[in-house]
């Protein structure tokens, strides 16, 4: 287990980051400088899946607290759809995405009037900040977002971000303002992240289970396994457990802790009692692109490799080069994350291919001078550079 927490180094710095020795568990989250809020729409909406601004002001007198006590607060907020679905007269929440995309649209905007006045009252003031998943990792966005919400924090102002639904629509479809939660908490260095949700912790089974049990603390992916985490998230959210643990995941193997609960107990939580689930860091700070490469990129292809390149990419961490790659599979262009698998079809890495897809197949199987005395200098570069991979410890389900 690790206990320590990752210092402001450098986001592209991959060695040599300071480790500060942490006090262990939840008095991190009472004691930290800046942490990110991920709240999801259940624990703001009417059991019929409007808004309800109770729930929501409740969470800003807390989240008010806070700012009060000189920490600094990033909310990644869900509830546009529910926000959006009374002033367009829906009767219910959309089912189609295209109506769906619209009610966020609409209920976008209100969501955030409501959160201005709530933190108004407590003489705070709000940024909207609508980001995708790929955002925080594209090198100009990542800049850009970074820089614009550090200067937010500076300025006092709380940001309140949520997924760019018009344009993107990973949180509609597999909630995911609980990664994008994650990769905000490594953008903005934060010290802790919480994920808010309409459970107050993680449980050995379902919690309406009988025999369930609160899981206190978990060190690693070990103290997970066998828990049952299968029952989906709420009808009106997205998310659901299976989702908080790989923002879990993700947040926790780049070095910040995270707490899992409700949002009815986040009082509770940041105060530093022993509610909810506290998930310590098991990894340090690494380059968030990689992090997104590992965890959050959808790949668009794959290059199956011979052993022998399975074998120098994954023991000898080298470049993946034309000449151990059999075949390409998928529309690629250069740039993109293609996983790379072995000559079983097992997933060994994930990396940005250098090439378009159609330039693929001439190259396969050719040594780099070959190519280069064929096809000229610029052909003799790898087909994945071991900066741009990473490896894969345990595939993750398919979507
Ligand atoms: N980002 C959307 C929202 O804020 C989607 C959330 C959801 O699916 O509930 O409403």
């Amino acid at each position: 287990m690790s206990t320590g927490t990752h210092g402001a180094g450098d986001d592209v710095a991959r060695d040599g980051l300071e480790r500060v020795p942490a006090p262990s568990g939840r008095e991190q989250l009472r004691d930290a400088a800046r942490v990110v809020v991920k709240v999801g729409s259940s624990s703001l909406t009417t059991p019929d899946g409007h808004l309800d601004p109770e729930r929501l002001r409740a969470l800003v007198d807390v989240l008010a607290e806070r700012r009060a006590a000189g920490q600094q607060v990033v909310l990644v907020s869900s509830g546009a759809i529910a926000a959006g679905i009374g002033p367009l007269g829906l009767p219910t929440r959309p089912r189609d995405l295209a109506t769906q995309q619209a009610a966020a649209s609409v209920g976008q905007g209100l969501l955030v009037a409501h959160y201005t006045r709530a933190f108004a009252a407590h003489g705070l003031r709000v940024a909207q900040v609508l980001l995708t998943a790929e955002d925080t990792v594209r090198r100009g966005h990542y800049r850009n977002a970074h820089r614009a919400l550090t200067r937010l924090l500076d300025l006092g102002v709380v940001p309140v971000i949520n997924e760019n639904d018009a344009v993107a629509t990973d949180e509609i479809r597999f909630g995911d303002n609980d990664r994008l939660a994650a990769l905000v908490s490594h953008l903005v260095r934060a010290d802790a992240l919480v994920l808010l949700t309409d459970v107050d912790a993680l449980y050995t089974g379902p919690p309406s289970r009988e025999g369930s049990v609160r899981v206190a603390r978990v060190d690693g992916p070990g103290d997970v396994e066998g828990v049952d985490v299968s029952s989906r998230g709420s009808a009106v959210g997205t998310g659901g457990m299976v989702t908080k643990l790989e923002s879990v995941s993700i947040a926790t193997q780049s070095g910040t802790p995270v707490l899992l609960t409700s949002a009815v107990r986040a009082g509770e939580a940041f105060a530093g009692a022993d509610v909810g689930t506290w998930f310590a860091p098991t990894g340090r700070r690494t380059s968030v692109r990689l992090l997104w490469l590992a965890h959050a990129a959808r790949t668009r292809g794959r290059l199956v490799l011979d052993e022998g390149a399975v074998r120098a990419v994954v023991e000898r961490r080298t470049s993946l080069l034309p000449a151990g790659v059999t075949a390409s599979e998928g529309e690629f262009e250069a740039g993109d994350p293609v996983e790379l698998v072995g000559p079983d079809g097992a997933v060994v890495a994930r990396g940005l291919v250098a090439y378009d897809a159609g330039e693929v197949p001439a190259l396969l199987g050719r040594s780099t001078s070959a190519l280069r005395d064929d096809l000229g200098p610029g052909y003799d570069r790898e087909l994945v550079h071991r900066d741009d991979l990473v490896l894969v410890r345990r595939r993750r389900a398919a979507r």
